[in-house]
């Protein structure tokens, strides 16, 4: 996942007062929903799907022939689960790929450190650079530095990241990534470290996009692992400068293609819109991109083949797999252009890891209060309670989203999240089988009940920054 979906979490809802408190109303529970949330918790489909495309494909990041490769393995695994309509659909978007890169600390303590260049990161010249670096405890530091006043040095950006449940620290704490880079260049930095947006203390670096605004060049910017940060910044404050050797050798190569592979169960209604569902297919290149976001896709398909085979459901349900969601988002956007005519009835995606759902949210229209009432009484036996936020996460699903699609957010506990998060450490075994599965019976609960709800979901007003 990247920055859009959490740059609006808002904090926990307040804890309702006495008036407040009293019994919901009465729901009916539907049955058949319950009996394939139940079946859902013995499924391992979606464990498969992450361990087949990690093991399979590995890292694939945007418009490479990884991705390209995993474009094929898909296809081949959404047919063989069953899927109707299994295809690609292509597009163009630019593709930067990473070169040599490396640093070490030149005085007055010599010793390498580990870090990755961020998406979008200009180049190092030949030989690399050799500057004194400037220390900023937070983004906010950084931006307050005076105009011009980061000329001819490394701006060395921490920041003080803790889990949060939610995830709203990786919008709070992010922006040293996300801004950092361009706003160390408008101060005439000669390149940008940042402390890895992350919640661990290893040594493995967080990669991620970075963007520089209209007319900045891009400077060198990389991400150091949080230990490699933490033992600069004890550097900086025993009060000598610190020169840093810094080569990236990373660079845009232009236009190349990308694809979202799509798959549906046709449903037996046409008028009454699609139920669009998915992740995103591609990664991040240092792990095997089982977390982000394999288990999306997986978790995503899984509970979609569970509905399919309990029956035709009233909606269609369309999984997508989209590609390119790490470095601009652009599978989402080619999706909602080449759909922009078609009926949906709600759009929702996975792409926060395979913790446990812990929350739902909705954003659904007027007069289908009751499809959120139906799911709740059915996902309460998985732990999932009820938020009080507008529903409508997911950077791929962003833009369909914008044209009024109804939304429906299923949580993913962010306790462990961004320990692993675009890091080495994003591999299988991150995977627990058991939160996996209740992922599954979150998801295939809530397509059993939108996919056949007989209320007509039409257009919304779409959570704010859409
Ligand atoms: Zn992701």
């Amino acid at each position: 996942m990247r920055l859009a979906s959490l740059l609006l979490a808002t904090s926990l809802f307040a804890a309702p007062s006495l008036a407040q408190r009293t019994a919901p109303a009465a729901t009916p529970v539907d049955a058949r929903a319950a009996a394939l949330r139940d079946k859902a918790l013995g499924d391992d489909t979606a464990y498969g799907i992450v361990e087949g495309i990690t093991t399979e494909v590995g890292p694939r990041m945007d418009g490479t022939e990884a991705e390209g490769r995993a474009r094929t393995w898909a296809v081949a695994r959404l047919k063989a689960l069953g899927f109707r309509n299994v295809h690609v659909e292509p597009f163009q978007l630019p593709v930067w790929i990473r070169g040599t890169e490396s640093a070490s600390v030149v005085a007055p303590y010599p010793q390498a450190l580990r870090l990755v260049g961020l998406g979008n990161s200009g180049a190092t010249p030949p030989g690399g650079l050799t500057l004194p670096i400037v220390y900023f405890a937070s983004f906010n530091d950084l931006q307050l530095a005076p105009a011009g006043s980061l000329a001819g040095k490394i701006a060395f950006v921490s920041n003080a990241m803790q889990p949060t449940q939610d995830g709203s620290s990786y919008g709070s704490q992010g922006s040293a990534r996300f801004v950092g880079p361009s706003v160390a260049a408008t101060k005439g930095a000669a390149a940008i470290l940042i402390r890895s947006i992350g919640t661990d203390h290893g040594r493995g670096p967080h990669a991620g996009v970075t963007n520089f605004a209209a007319g900045v060049a891009p400077i060198p910017a990389a991400a150091l692992s949080v230990a490699d940060a933490e033992n600069l910044e004890r550097m900086v404050k025993l009060g000598k400068p610190v020169i840093v050797h810094l080569v990236l050798d990373d660079h845009p190569v232009g236009s190349r293609e990308s694809g979202n592979v799509i798959a549906e169960v046709p449903g037996r209604d046409p008028g009454a819109g699609v139920v669009l569902i998915g992740g995103h297919l591609d990664s991040w290149d240092l792990g095997t991109g089982a977390i982000d976001d394999a288990s999306g896709i997986a978790i995503t398909a899984a509970a979609a083949r569970l509905v399919m085979e309990a029956g035709r459901p009233r909606r269609t349900i369309r999984v997508v797999w989209f590609g390119d969601e790490e470095t601009g988002g652009y599978g989402g956007l080619a999706y909602a252009k080449a759909h922009a005519d078609e009926r949906h009835a709600l759009a929702a995606e996975s792409d926060f890891g395979a913790d446990r759902v812990w929350r739902f949210n909705t954003n659904l229209p007027a007069g289908a209060g009751a499809v959120a009432d139906r799911l709740a009484v059915l996902l309460a036996p998985l732990g999932v309670v009820r938020g009080s936020e507008t529903a409508g996460d997911g950077t791929d699903v962003e833009p369909t989203l914008a044209r009024g699609v109804p939304a429906i957010d299923l949580n993913q506990s962010g306790l462990r999240y961004f320990d692993w998060h675009h890091t080495p450490e994003d591999t299988l075994d991150r995977i627990d089988p058991d939160q996996i599965r209740q992922n599954v019976a979150a998801w295939a609960t809530m397509l059993a009940v939108v996919a056949n709800a007989p209320e007509e979901l039409g257009t919304v007003v779409p959570k704010s920054g859409h």
